[in-house]
C-alpha cells in the first residue's frame, strides 16, 4: 500500500516537472523551430541570428509556454544571456508566435501557433523594404499584427541598439519614436538629477505618450506602485514641435520635502536628424495609411546613432521649484493639472464652460438656457 502511494507520488511530481515540455513537445515546438531554420538556410552555428517570440506570456491551451523559449535556445543558438532572444510582452489572450531574424540578410521566418499547428511565413524585413508603402503592406500581409513589433525590433537590433533600449522594446512590444523619448528622458535624468540618499523619484507623464513604458522599465516607477502618474492633457502632440513631456519629482523622505523639474522634448529636431516629416506621423486614413507605420519605422531606427546623447533633444521646460508634501498628494489626484498645481502654468478659463469641469458639453448647454429663461443666474 505504501510503495503504491510513493509510485503514486512520483509519478505526480514526474508529471508535474515535465508538463510544460509535455505542452512543448505537443506542440512540436523543437520541429517548427528548425523548420524555420531550414528555410533561411541557417543553422544553430550561424552568427547574427535573433529570435523575437511572445513564449512566456502566451498561454496554449491553458499552459503558460516558458518551455517553448529553452527550446528555441537549444535549437537556435539564440539565448537571453546573449541578447539575441528577445521574449516579447504581449497579452496572455494572442497566441503563441517566434520569428527568426538573420541579420546577413534580413530575411526573417515568422510561425504563430494557432488551432493546433504552426503557420510559417518568409519575408524580408530589411527597412529599406518596410518602409516603403508596398513593403510595409507586405509586411504586414505576411506578418499580421506581429508586423510592425518585428520590423522595428529586429532590425534595430540589427543595428547594435543598446540592450536596455531593446528591453524598453520588449515590454512595449513596439519601438517608436515616442518610446526613443522615453529613454533619452531618463539618460538625462540619470546623468543630471542622480539620486542621494533618503531621495527617491516620482514621473508625472503629462500629456502621457510611449515615452512612459521606456521610463517605467527603466527606473522601475509604476502606476501600481505610484511612481508613475499619468495624465493626458493636449491632444495636439504631433502636431507641436517641442511638447511639454512631464514633470520629475525628487522627493527626499527624510526631510520630507522635494524638489521638481519640468521637462520638454524636440520632436522637431528628432525629425530632422531620421528625415521624418512631423505631419507624417498623423497621415490622412490613420492606421490604415501605410505611412502611418513606415514613418514610425523610419523615425525610430533613423534614431539609433543618437540614442547616448540626450541634451540634443531634452530640455528643461523650467527652473528647479520646491515641491511640499501637500503638492505631492494633490499633483497624483483627478481633475489636478499638474502643472497649474506647482505653479509652472496659469490656470486657463474654457470659454463656455460654466460648471467648472474644464470642457464644454451639454451640460453647460443646459444651464446657458436655464439662464435665458431667467430660472437661473451665472
Ligand atoms: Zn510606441
Amino acid at each position: 500500500m505504501k510503495t503504491i502511494a510513493i509510485l503514486g507520488l512520483i509519478m505526480l511530481l514526474c508529471s508535474g516537472f515535465t508538463g510544460i515540455a509535455a505542452a512543448d513537445d505537443s506542440m512540436n515546438m523543437a520541429g517548427a523551430v528548425q523548420d524555420a531554420m531550414d528555410t533561411l538556410g541557417v543553422t544553430n552555428e550561424t552568427p547574427g541570428l535573433c529570435v523575437l517570440t511572445d513564449a512566456g506570456y502566451a498561454k496554449v491551451n491553458g499552459e503558460t509556454t516558458q518551455g517553448c523559449i529553452e527550446t528555441i535556445r537549444k535549437e537556435t543558438g539564440c539565448s537571453i544571456g546573449d541578447g539575441n532572444l528577445l521574449p516579447i510582452h504581449r497579452s496572455v489572450n494572442k497566441p503563441l508566435w517566434f520569428a527568426i531574424f538573420d541579420n546577413a540578410t534580413k530575411d526573417c521566418v515568422y510561425a504563430v501557433y494557432k488551432n493546433g499547428v504552426f503557420t510559417a511565413t518568409e519575408i524580408n524585413i530589411a527597412e529599406e523594404n518596410v518602409t516603403t508603402g508596398d513593403g510595409w503592406n507586405a509586411t504586414k500581409k505576411a506578418l499580421g499584427a506581429d508586423a510592425f513589433t518585428i520590423a522595428c525590433i529586429a532590425n534595430a537590433w540589427g543595428y547594435g541598439a543598446p540592450y536596455d533600449f531593446l528591453k524598453c522594446a520588449e515590454i512595449h512590444n513596439h519601438l517608436c519614436p515616442g518610446l526613443t523619448s522615453g529613454y533619452l528622458i531618463v539618460d538625462y535624468i540619470r546623468e543630471n538629477y542622480p539620486l542621494g540618499p533618503g531621495e527617491s523619484y516620482t514621473w508625472i507623464g503629462c500629456p502621457n505618450w510611449c515615452k512612459e513604458d521606456a521610463i517605467q522599465v527603466l527606473l522601475d516607477l509604476t502606476p501600481g506602485k505610484k511612481g508613475m502618474v499619468v495624465k493626458q492633457r493636449s491632444k495636439e502632440l504631433f502636431v507641436k514641435e517641442k511638447p511639454l513631456a512631464g514633470i520629475l519629482i525628487i522627493w527626499n523622505d527624510t526631510a520630507k520635502s522635494g524638489r521638481g523639474v519640468a521637462f520638454q522634448y524636440d520632436w522637431g529636431k528628432m525629425c530632422n536628424l531620421s528625415d521624418t516629416n512631423l505631419t507624417d506621423f498623423k497621415p490622412p486614413g490613420g492606421k490604415t495609411n501605410p505611412l502611418f507605420w513606415t514613418v514610425r519605422i523610419k523615425g525610430s531606427l533613423g534614431f539609433i546613432p543618437y540614442i547616448n546623447q540626450s541634451d540634443m533633444f531634452v530640455s528643461l521646460a523650467s527652473d528647479e521649484f520646491a515641491v511640499t508634501s501637500e503638492q505631492l498628494d494633490r499633483v497624483k489626484m483627478v481633475g489636478v493639472d499638474p502643472y497649474v498645481e506647482l505653479g509652472l502654468e496659469e490656470p486657463t478659463e474654457v470659454r463656455g464652460d460654466f460648471n467648472g469641469d474644464g470642457k464644454v458639453t451639454s451640460a453647460d448647454a443646459l444651464i446657458l438656457l436655464q439662464v435665458a429663461v431667467g430660472k437661473i443666474t451665472l
